[in-house]
């Protein structure tokens, strides 16, 4: 609750408007997740203004507003009268954030709860919420909410605190230096509790020391008198109190989780029992502490023992539980009663939460987070719990602010999967060195599965499960007849709560069970591109596209999809993993140069190379594995002879140019073609897999030139078949052929431009159910207003007529965003067109907004895609450039990141 003479003494705020509301049931900051009665908070954020949805806050119920006073003066004339009609209450201040912060140390100061504050690396949530589960039996205890724990989170979760509250247990985040220090200095906590220190977040500390230095900080920071509470088991921790030992006279008190412990034993140690029930330990009952020697043999001195258990489950949570009953016990509650709060405690969502799962599965959902050590205790917790006769399956998303440590991380974890998992399924590139360090450490490569999207992911699990016998008699909830019991964790950023969604068995319940479930975080698009232009890729409308496709063709046909040029601008290595696990068996590339980092990131998958490789690449080529396109004899004796030197075989398809007047022998060449044909069979090293040849005109209106091809390769097929010499693999058909002419499609086709949605030409259309995946994105750089007469860009070709509001955009031709002979004319504002405006620079481009006054710096610019209801259509773009839809999007730039 939130008393309006408070807030206007800690912040030094004024009335704005005066209203009946004079208190607050808690304060608010997203419009999205708003709740009647609540005070709106408008902070400036990196995704946003505040200030730009008081409207919404109202109309949502808010019954007061915290706003900033410059942003307040500049609100338009309309807001401000649509605001003064409402029944609400205003408060200006200078600063929303300081001004929640003001609030904070002065609500805590007026009502004086004890605060305990809970920081670490990992389990820092788990961990306050056990101790306030356990105080909650004795004392009136208020928790920080979820894990809002920064400067601006703790505030906002503060305005829940009530008079009544003698207890406030609240976690401190440490993403970045000096963030504890100042969040101690706002919550005065006499109690502090550091859970562990491991690398995680490492982006911001630049090693594991300058971490542990942030963490003591809370130590540092405690009064006289207070007490700290530490895992002992913990090596960083243990260095750390040595010196704060000996650096400071020791005015406060220090309390290792689990006093006593046995020599040369460790808290975990202490574990008897890991079950789907929870975790159990055995500990020296606390009067009898001083003479305990053996735990080993509890039951000898049955009476100096007792069990502590909950319903967490893994090992590691026997920290969480040893914290909270260390700290319920300091407090002077009774012992029976901390124990019985323990047995209560229930995973939270998201963190080693069971979940029943399709055909008779049982999903371990760990989706709120990863780390390395938090990956490793839920590895180690599935290896645990599975039955004898399930299969433990882990799915792994990427682990992400490991500094410099991630690639070490993700190998680190690769070596544990193969030791205690049966499969594993990936979803991501970093997710993907698990699986390669998985493989290297001798787990089978077949019960390996990289993808790239929360759709494969979820679908390779389930065929995993749908190859598992299942049994008739059980339900898939009864834990004896367990088919597999599935891992599902990830960084925040990669979202793997969507693949636990689509393994549940009531999914319907997601809403409640998942983490990520408010609106908010259902729109929150993370971007990870290291600029603010960039383009997105939907690997979803890829994986669908391919599978349009494939079914298109049938069984009969295998599906090879066209790769070169980094996928059409697309990125090949995701579209590679998405389409293979869609439907397509093989892979197309126009290099040999093209292949390395598919090969790389250890797709083995088949792969051909459609254009020329001369010699001194052929040894690359055969140490690849892929297969190469030969048109003379003497290339492909000369690829022998590298096969020979290399003790290796490679594939071959023979091209044959039937009128596209490009690569290939002439289809008039008849003999010529045989003769090869008939070389590649019996040459030593190689192997005669396919023949192809490639339309010129396979988009065009009239199907003439197609036919003519087309009959010319039958001719040449013919031929073969008369000698008994056609390769197993025909092929001819690219995305137009494939729709408009099913005889070209024979044993293979080949699809570019349809896989990526986009149209093969503008007299050939894409079915129904085919999208774009592709958008090119960037944001407002600067707006500004010019006045009239004066000009804009290298050149002043604009001059404006009357003054302008403009928009500068970080994209220019360097990016693929075209200069000449024409440009792109326009892009999507607020969904709106806004014409560029003057000459494209390298790096940089203006465009008029006149018309869009609520454009701001930072807004979302659309260059290829959709925006509200328009759509700037790669094929829009082609026509106004005066190209075609292939060249804009496969002349984006390598500078420009791509994100999915
Ligand atoms: C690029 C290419 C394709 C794919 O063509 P689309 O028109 O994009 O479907 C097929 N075959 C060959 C040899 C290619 O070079």
């Amino acid at each position: 609750m939130i008393y309006l003479d408070h807030l206007l003494k800690a912040t030094q705020g004024t009335l704005g408007q005066r209203s009946k509301h004079t208190h607050f049931q808690a304060f608010n900051h997203d419009t999205r997740q708003l709740a009647p009665d609540e005070l709106f908070v408008a902070v400036r954020g990196e995704r946003g203004n505040g200030h730009d949805h008081l409207l919404d806050a109202v109309r949502k119920g808010a019954s007061g507003l915290l706003v900033e006073g410059l942003a307040f003066q500049q609100l338009s004339e309309q807001t401000r009268s649509a605001l003064s009609q409402e029944e609400i209450t205003i408060i200006v201040v200078e600063d929303t954030r300081l001004a929640l912060q003001h609030y904070a140390s002065a609500i805590l100061q007026i009502w004086h709860p004890t605060v305990i504050a809970v920081t670490g690396s990992v389990g820092k949530t788990s961990t306050k919420e056990a101790i306030a589960n356990v105080l909650s039996c004795q004392f009136n205890t208020f928790r920080s909410w979820q894990n809002y724990n920064d400067t601006l989170g703790i505030p906002l979760s503060l305005g829940r605190l009530e008079a009544r509250h003698e207890y406030a247990v609240i976690e401190l985040g440490c993403d970045h230096p000096g963030e504890i220090a100042a969040l101690c200095r706002m919550l005065q906590p006499q109690i502090g509790v550091l859970t562990n220190i491991s690398p995680v977040q490492l982006q911001y500390f630049s090693s594991l020391e300058h971490l542990a230095f942030e963490l003591s900080t809370l130590l540092t920071s405690l009064p006289a008198g207070g007490h700290f509470f530490y895992n002992q088991d913990d090596p960083t921790i243990q260095a750390l109190l040595a010196q704060y030992v000996r650096d400071t006279p020791s005015p406060i008190t220090c309390h290792p989780f689990l006093e006593n412990i046995p020599e040369g034993l460790s808290a975990q140690q202490l574990v008897t029992a890991v079950t789907w029930q929870g975790v159990q330990g055995s500990i020296v009952r606390p009067e009898a502490r001083e003479h305990a020697t053996d735990v080993e043999a509890p039951e000898k001195e049955g009476q100096q023992y007792i069990q502590l258990s909950s319903q967490l489950l893994g090992r590691h949570h026997f920290d969480t539980m040893l914290a909270a009953y260390q700290i319920g016990l300091s407090r002077g509650i009774f012992p029976t009663h901390v124990e019985q709060a323990l047995t209560d405690l229930k995973p939270l969502v998201g963190r080693l939460n069971p979940l029943p799962g399709v055909r008779q599965s049982m999903l371990l959902d760990d989706s709120h987070n990863a780390t390395p050590a938090s990956t490793a205790a839920g590895l180690q917790t599935l290896s645990t719990l599975a039955p004898a006769g399930s299969q433990r399956i882990a799915i792994l998303g990427d682990m992400l602010h490991l500094g410099d440590y991630e690639e070490e991380a993700h190998r680190s974890i690769g070596r544990q999967v193969a030791e205690h998992v049966d499969y594993l399924i990936t979803r991501g590139e970093w997710a993907a060195l698990i699986a390669e360090e998985a493989q290297l450490a001798g787990m089978p490569v077949e019960r390996i599965i990289m993808t790239s999207t929360h759709e494969d992911a979820a679908q390779a699990a389930r065929r995993l499960l749908s190859a598992l016998p299942t049994s008739t008699t059980s339900s898939s909830t009864d834990l004896e007849n367990l088919n597999a019991v599935i891992l599902i964790k990830g960084s925040e950023e990669t979202r793997m709560e969507r693949v636990t969604e689509l393994l549940m068995a009531r999914p319907w319940e997601a809403s409640e069970l998942l983490v990520r479930q408010t609106p908010g975080w259902k729109k929150t698009f993370f971007m990870h591109a290291e600029r603010p232009t960039w383009v997105e890729i939907d690997l979803n409308a890829i994986g669908s596209n391919t599978r349009h496709i494939a079914s298109l063709v049938g069984p009969q046909t295998s599906v090879l999809v066209a790769l070169k040029a980094d996928a059409y601008g697309h990125g090949a290595l995701k579209v590679a993993r998405t389409v293979l696990q869609n439907g397509a068996s093989m892979l197309g590339v126009a290099t040999v140069s093209e292949a390395i980092p598919l090969r790389e990131a250890h797709i083995n998958a088949p792969i051909l190379v459609f254009g020329y490789v001369p010699r001194w690449q052929m040894r690359e080529a055969l140490r690849l594995g892929v297969s190469v396109t030969i048109y003379s004899k003497e290339e492909a004796q000369a690829l022998s002879r590298a096969a020979i030197a290399l003790d290796k075989v490679v594939k071959v398809h023979v091209k044959v140019d039937t009128g596209m007047g490009r690569l290939g022998i002439r289809y008039e060449e008849r003999e010529k073609i045989l003769e090869l044909v008939r070389t590649a069979r019996h040459l030593p090293g190689l192997e005669l897999e396919g023949i192809y040849t490639h339309f010129a005109q396979a988009d065009a209106e009239d199907q003439a030139h197609v036919q003519m091809q087309l009959s010319r390769f039958q001719e040449i097929l013919q031929a073969l078949d008369a000698e008994e010499l056609r390769p197993p693999i025909v092929h001819a058909a690219n995305s137009a052929a494939t729709l408009m002419l099913p005889e070209a499609r024979f044993d293979m086709v080949r699809p570019g431009i349809a896989i990526y949605g986009l149209e093969p030409s503008p007299s050939v259309h894409l079915p129904e159910g085919f999208r774009p995946a592709l958008s090119f994105k960037t944001q407002v750089s600067q707006v500004k207003w010019i006045p009239a007469g004066e000009g804009i860009s290298y050149g002043s070709t604009y001059i404006t007529e009357k003054p302008t509001c403009i928009a500068v955009l970080p994209v220019g031709y360097a990016d693929g965003f075209r200069r000449g002979p024409q440009n792109w004319q326009s892009v999507l504002i607020h969904g709106q067109e806004a014409p560029i405006l003057g000459r494209v620079c390298m790096d940089q481009c203006m465009v008029d907004v006149t018309h869009i006054p609520q454009t701001r710096m930072g807004d979302e610019v659309v260059l290829i895609g959709r925006q509200g209801e328009m759509t700037l259509s790669a094929e829009t773009v082609a026509e106004r450039l005066g190209s075609f839809n292939y060249e804009v999007v496969s002349g984006i730039l390598a500078r420009v990141p791509r994100v999915d």
